[in-house]
C-alpha cells in the first residue's frame, strides 16, 4: 500500500520570503514537491496583514496548498505599540476567515524588547483577546519560561495553543505539557548542541507535538546559510522520525492531526 504523506508547517513567515531575491512561487512549488500541503503564515505585526492575506489567497488558489494565518503582535513591539493595536488584531481576526489563531505572542527576555512589564502586558492582553474570540494562541518564549508559565496559569488560554520553536529543556517541557500546551519543533532541533531539545522530542507524547520551519529563519542543518522555507519541514519530520524510531508516515500524520486539533481545522 502506498501511503500518502501530508506535512503541515505550523509556523512560517511567507511575507518575509516574498522578496525581490526570492521567488515565492518556487518556494510554494518546493513545498508541494516535499508533500507539504498545509501552512500557517504567522503574524510579525499588524502592519502587513492585507498583503499577507492576499498572498495566502494567491498561493492557495495557485497550488495544492491550504494557507492559514494568524494575527497578533509579537513581543518585539512591546516598546513601540500603536494606539488601539489590540482592536486592530481583533478586526483582522474577524475580517479574514483564514485566521485560525492569535500569534506569535509571548515573552522574549533574550532580546528584552521594551521592559518585562511591557512585554507581559502585551502578552496578557492578547491571551484575553484569544479567549474573547475563541482562538488558540501561538506562543514565543525565549529565556522567559518561568514568567511565561506564571502568566498562562493565571490567564489561561481557553483554546490552548502551541509553544513555537520549543528550545528549552525537559523541566519546562513537562510543565508546559501539563498545562495542555502542544510543543512545536523547528530546525534548531537538528543543531549539534541541541541535546535537550532532542531529549524532549523523544519523550513527548505522539499527540502533543507539531513541526514547523519558522521560515525564513532557523534553516535546519545542511541548509544553514540559506533562507529557510516550508519544504524543509520534511527534513524536520524525517529527523524526528529517526529520533523517535517512528515511521515518517506516522510522524507526518500525527503532527498534522495534532495541528488540526489545536487550530480546529476540519477540512483538507
Ligand atoms: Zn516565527
Amino acid at each position: 500500500m502506498v501511503s500518502q504523506i501530508m506535512l503541515f508547517d505550523t509556523h512560517c513567515h511567507l511575507i518575509l520570503l516574498n522578496s525581490d531575491k526570492i521567488d515565492i512561487n518556487a518556494i510554494a512549488m518546493n513545498a508541494v514537491e516535499k508533500k507539504v500541503s498545509l501552512l500557517i503564515d504567522i503574524s510579525v505585526g499588524t502592519h502587513d496583514f492585507l498583503k499577507r492575506g492576499a498572498l495566502a489567497h494567491e498561493l492557495t488558489n495557485r497550488f495544492p496548498l491550504s494557507v492559514y494565518m494568524t494575527a497578533g503582535i509579537p513581543p518585539y513591539y512591546a516598546d513601540k505599540r500603536k494606539p488601539a493595536d489590540i482592536d486592530d488584531v481583533r478586526a483582522q481576526c474577524r475580517g479574514e476567515q483564514r485566521v485560525i489563531g492569535i500569534g506569535e505572542i509571548g515573552l522574549d527576555y533574550y532580546h528584552l524588547y521594551g521592559s518585562k512589564v511591557k512585554q507581559k502586558t502585551l502578552f496578557i492582553q492578547q491571551i484575553e483577546l484569544a479567549n474573547d474570540l475563541d482562538l488558540p494562541v501561538v506562543i514565543h518564549t525565549r529565556d522567559s519560561d518561568n514568567d511565561l508559565i506564571d502568566i498562562v496559569k493565571e490567564h489561561i488560554p481557553a483554546k490552548g495553543g502551541i509553544i513555537h520553536c520549543f528550545s528549552s529543556g525537559m523541566e519546562s517541557a513537562k510543565r508546559l505539557l501539563d498545562l495542555g500546551f502542544v510543543l512545536s519543533f523547528a530546525g534548531n532541533i537538528t543543531y549539534k548542541k541541541s541535546y535537550e531539545i532532542r531529549d524532549v522530542a523523544r519523550m513527548v507524547p505522539e499527540d502533543m507535538f507539531v513541526i514547523e520551519t519558522d521560515a525564513p529563519y532557523l534553516s535546519p542543518e545542511g541548509k544553514r546559510g540559506k533562507p529557510n522555507e516550508p519544504a524543509n519541514v520534511a527534513l524536520i519530520a524525517r529527523f524526528i522520525s529517526d529520533l523517535r524510531g517512528e515511521s515518517l508516515e506516522m510522524v507526518a500524520s500525527n503532527t498534522a492531526d495534532t495541528a488540526r486539533r489545536v487550530f480546529g481545522i476540519q477540512d483538507d
